[in-house]
């Protein structure tokens, strides 16, 4: 037993060198080539740009943008946002942009996603990264749906376990350390499976995705298959529900 003691901390011990890099890595946010630094708790190496603090999602989002320019001319609305997020869609020129959440300070609105006060159609944009496996995301998603202007987009952006058909959830799992055991952060409220597709989509929007693949990923630091979802509201306004039916199956059979 001793001997797994051991090699167990030799293990920990190369982390604890790996932290700081191993392979110079480029941030499509703000130029910086090098090393990147670890991060997180649990804590992973190699994903922290030094210079402006992005992380694989970040980079990730940057990368769709560079191809699809989401923001230029926009009305942008921005939830939980982060500084390299905020600089990215800032230097895209939108037409207006607007920061919410419902805690942290210095946001231009206070806002539950669960329930905007936001009138419907505001907004070209919505950024919502890392948010919906920590709230009730069918209300969520649904409230972002009111709040997208028909041919608007929502770019979402969560933990999901690719080899899970179904979403996991259970409300019984409600302690710190329940959700930090089952979802993997103390204030997580599911682990979105496959099916997250579905959930997207439930409201109306057609999903599309834009997914970490090589050579991006060594060249950039990203995580492997981490995806972007992007949400498109169509443009008519409301699908018919045969329509929105329709696209439910061919998510499903993918
Ligand atoms: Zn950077």
């Amino acid at each position: 037993m001793l001997r797994t003691y051991y090699r167990s901390l030799k293990f920990l011990s190369r982390s604890v060198i790996r932290a700081f890099g191993k392979f110079p890595r480029e941030c499509p946010l703000c130029g910086y080539r090098g090393k990147f630094l670890g991060y997180g708790y649990p804590y992973v190496c190699d994903i922290y740009c030094p210079k402006c603090g992005s992380l694989e999602r970040h980079r990730l989002l940057a990368l769709a943008d560079r191809e699809q320019h989401f923001f230029l001319g926009k009305d942008v609305l921005h939830f939980a946002p982060e500084d390299a997020v905020r600089k990215l869609v800032l230097a895209d020129h939108p037409k207006s942009y607007v920061t919410a959440d419902l805690f942290a300070p210095n946001v231009d609105r206070k806002e539950n996603i669960e329930a905007l006060t936001i009138e419907d159609a505001a907004f070209d944009v919505v950024i919502c990264l890392h948010v919906l496996e920590h709230v009730n995301d069918k209300a969520a998603i649904a409230e972002l749906y009111r709040v997208v202007r028909p041919g608007g987009v929502l770019i979402a952006m969560f933990p999901i376990v690719e080899g899970w058909e179904e979403t996991y959830e259970d409300s019984s799992k409600s302690s710190a350390n329940d959700r930090l055991l089952y979802f993997g952060q103390h204030d997580h409220a599911r682990f979105f499976g496959r099916d997250a597709r579905v959930r997207l989509a439930m409201p109306g929007f057609v999903v599309e995705e834009y997914t970490a693949v090589e050579p991006h990923v060594s060249r950039y630091g990203l995580m492997r298959g981490e995806k972007v979802f992007i949400c498109r509201r169509p443009p008519s306004g409301e699908m018919s529900s045969a329509n929105v039916e329709q696209k439910l199956k061919a998510i499903l059979q993918k």
